[in-house]
């Protein structure tokens, strides 16, 4: 309801974005779009006309009008005096707090039976040669430990992950069966993941799948061709025609299953073809993530595997815009569509400075990230620390580290409340690594950064095109803007 009097003045952070007779108008520091799908220019010359020291709604006399203005309020594109001085958005999640949810990575192995080209595990953090498994007891104990530190009634994500989890599934295996049908305290629930290259596909896996609702994301860089290129088996052969068998075999049994490209320059010119690749094996939906340059043992990667950021995004917008499957089938454009429904909120990129993502080492070490493994600087604890992880000092630095007003470009960037500034783990990587030049800097910033200035705009128009739609078929005798 709006006060006659009082006064409301235009937004500072106001964005507009046109098109023909569309326009969409909001405020970057508290994002709640509006859609005109026609009168663009009606709206602007009232936008115009407003005074540096506002308008009342008691001085307009056109009833169009002031329904323009009541929107406009409502959307926070015009503001009264309170709300000009509002905060940004404070984060909802406090360290100390228990996560309504938490994603475990779970390192059952850190051996693996695929050679990567890009591989992350570092020979020495990772000791590969040494094929370290997880114990029972400390698979056992970040279990307990994480569900402990769950809200009740939250959801514990359990992923297994590595190296290659395949390799010990037996450990898996006394999980499912201890937790799987487990009626837990407080309403706590375990879902489980299972993150694996499916070289390997150990008797009474299908079951397993099945008995105990495990979702699966496997990794396919393209055709055969590119696969096998940057996938190759530890042997160094071809790995893709083993991976697509046993894809077949989940097809075969109704199992569901996403796969996931790693872009690098080798590849990111067939972004297009990749999407449709796994599309046609079956996947529900095609991950695409840009290679990450910098590996656990903290050496950076050859500037030459890198893909030009601009080559990155203008395959992903064109995978999105020719339709080459449905805009909720493409990741991260899925995950970028997801923020505009819930309002732009992203304060932080991830769970990671949160404490939502930890990573359980074979030994037992916890980071709160899969790419801080084998860091000694970004270790946030161990499984047999009895103290609160969430009240580590660690969470606190990384908050401040990734925080979207400590970034360079991002406090006033109009996207950064979707964005949330990028997955940030190639910063703090790169920050403090005297191997990093000023091209892998640049790297990690506009590999991230890039996507998002030129996608998010792309998608506000079909977000809001959609929206306004549901509006004229929910509402058909009503007026809508
Ligand atoms: S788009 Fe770029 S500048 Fe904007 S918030 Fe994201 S990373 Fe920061
Ligand atoms: S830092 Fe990056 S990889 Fe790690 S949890 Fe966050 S978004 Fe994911």
């Amino acid at each position: 309801m709006l006060i006659q009097s009082e006064k409301y003045r235009l937004s500072k952070a106001l964005v507009s974005l046109k098109k023909e007779e569309e326009a969409i108008f909001f405020d970057y520091n508290f994002p709640n779009p509006l859609y005109f799908s026609r009168g663009k220019q009606i709206v602007e010359e009232f936008l115009a006309k407003i005074p540096p020291d506002g308008i009342s709604f008691g001085e307009i006399l056109n009833p169009d009008y002031q329904i323009l203005l009541e929107l406009l309020v409502q959307h926070g594109i015009l503001l009264s005096g309170e709300n000009l001085s509002r905060q940004t958005k404070s984060c909802s999640h406090e360290c100390g707090s228990s996560p309504g949810e938490i994603n475990c990575y779970l390192l059952l192995s850190q051996y693996c039976n695929l050679a990567c080209v890009y591989c992350f595990n570092g020979d020495e953090s990772y000791s590969r040669m040494e094929k370290k498994i997880m114990t029972q007891e400390i698979a056992f104990q970040s279990v307990e430990l994480f569900l402990k530190h769950l809200a009740p009634q939250g959801h514990l994500n359990l992923i297994f992950f590595g190296g290659e989890p395949l390799l010990n599934w037996d450990l898996a295996r006394l999980l499912l069966k201890h937790y799987g049908n487990k009626e837990l305290p407080d309403g706590k629930k375990i879902h489980f993941h299972l993150t694996s290259n499916l070289l390997v596909f150990p008797d009474g896996l299908v079951e397993d799948i099945k008995r105990y609702d495990i979702t699966i994301l496997c990794d396919v860089d393209g055709p055969a061709s590119l696969h096998n290129q940057t996938r190759p088996c530890a042997g160094g052969f071809p790995s893709y025609d083993r991976i697509c068998r046993n894809l077949e075999v989940l097809q075969k049994n109704a199992i569901p299953y996403s796969l996931r490209a790693t872009i690098t320059k080798s590849n990111v010119h067939a972004i297009e073809e990749i999407v449709a690749h796994h599309i046609a094996l079956g996947s529900n939906v095609s991950s695409l993530v840009a290679i990450n340059p910098i590996t656990s043992d903290e050496t950076v990667l050859p500037v030459s595997m890198l893909p030009d950021p601009k080559d990155f995004t203008k395959g992903l917008l064109q995978a999105y815009q020719k339709k080459i499957a449905p805009a909720n089938q493409i990741f991260p454009i899925n995950q970028m569509m997801e923020t505009f429904k819930i309002g732009g909120t992203m304060q932080f990129p991830c769970g990671a400075p949160q404490g939502t993502t930890p990573t359980v080492d074979v030994n037992g070490d916890i980071y709160p990230c899969i790419y801080f493994v084998g860091i000694s600087r970004l270790k946030w604890g161990t499984i047999y620390d009895t103290g609160n992880l969430y009240q580590s000092p660690l969470l606190g630095s990384l908050k401040s580290e990734t925080s979207l007003s400590n970034q360079e470009n991002c406090p006033t960037c109009p996207w950064k409340y979707f964005c949330g500034g990028g997955c940030p783990v190639k910063r703090v990587l790169i920050q403090a690594n005297p191997q990093a030049s000023e091209e892998i800097k640049r790297y990690c910033h506009e590999i991230t950064c890039l996507p998002s200035k030129v996608i998010f705009p792309e998608l506000i128009w079909e977000f809001s095109r959609s929206q306004h739609k549901k509006n004229i078929q929910n509402a058909p005798h009503e007026i809508c803007h």
